[in-house]
């Protein structure tokens, strides 16, 4: 079975007060045990070492991305070895808001997962169409092209997660329903079944992202191929701790 996983991403949010109030109602929120959920939470990297020492030691964290190679004179950029050495397990990797914002292609994202997965950390790979190419009918060859981008360069999907956010969904409030979801994360582990492998579409987790909320999460997490979620807003927020029990 595929463990149930929320995850939340903290985007470009939180002072260090701030940071130490979310780590505070993470800490006391009555959540399952690992057995049932996996939780991971992606603080902005200057953040990471206190929350990393901070936070509940049944919870994990993730950085929003890394560089697609090893260090060197590439300013700003944080790489995969520097993660690995703060201890910190996960990477989100191609979030649409840098593939847009930033221009990061199919190929460059493909490549940092690859990179990321050989130094040893967990990925969260992040796909998921515009407003604009939902509306010409061209959803599934978009998450299709997204994730041929990363299959082409992985072999071993063990530490990944993909992460199925509609653009138009993130930060909107206009969550995709159920079935909208559904239809995608189906077709998407069907794309899986026909070029990666059974065994790899039956076993990766395919979580939903955009406005998910206290409120619609149930609904959401109660659909076969939905296998947890990817959260931006609530996720500094109490009702993370719902999302997080919408899991059971
Ligand atoms: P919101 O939950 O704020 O819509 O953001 C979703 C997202 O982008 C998570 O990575």
């Amino acid at each position: 079975g595929r463990k149930f996983f929320v995850g939340g991403n903290w985007k470009c949010n939180g002072t260090t007060e701030e940071v130490k109030k979310i780590v505070e109602m993470l800490n006391a929120g009555k959540t399952p045990s690992t057995d049932v959920v996996e939780v991971v939470v992606s603080p902005p990297y200057v953040f990471l070492p206190l929350v990393k020492s901070s936070l509940r030691s049944d919870f994990q964290v993730a950085a929003q991305n890394c560089w697609v190679k090893n260090g060197g004179a590439f300013t700003g950029e944080v790489s995969a070895e520097m993660l690995v050495d703060l201890g910190i397990p996960w990477v989100i990797i191609g979030h649409s808001e840098r593939r847009l914002l930033l221009n990061e292609s199919n190929e460059f994202v493909g490549d940092k997962v690859a990179y990321a997965l050989s130094k040893g950390l967990k990925v969260i790979a992040c796909v998921g169409e515009t407003l604009e190419q939902r509306e010409a009918g061209s959803t599934i060859e978009v998450v299709a092209a997204q994730t041929k981008a990363i299959a082409d360069r992985v072999k071993d999907w063990t530490n990944v997660v993909i992460a199925y956010e509609p653009v138009w969904a993130i930060g909107t409030g206009k969550v995709a329903t159920p079935d909208q979801a559904q239809e995608v994360h189906s077709e998407l582990r069907k794309w899986l079944q026909n070029n990666v492998s059974a065994e790899v579409a039956a076993n990766t987790r395919i979580l939903y992202g955009g406005s998910v909320n206290g409120a619609n999460c149930k609904e959401l997490a109660a659909k076969p191929d939905i296998d947890g979620f990817l959260v931006g807003g609530a996720s500094l927020k109490p009702e993370f701790i719902d999302i997080i029990n919408s899991a059971t």
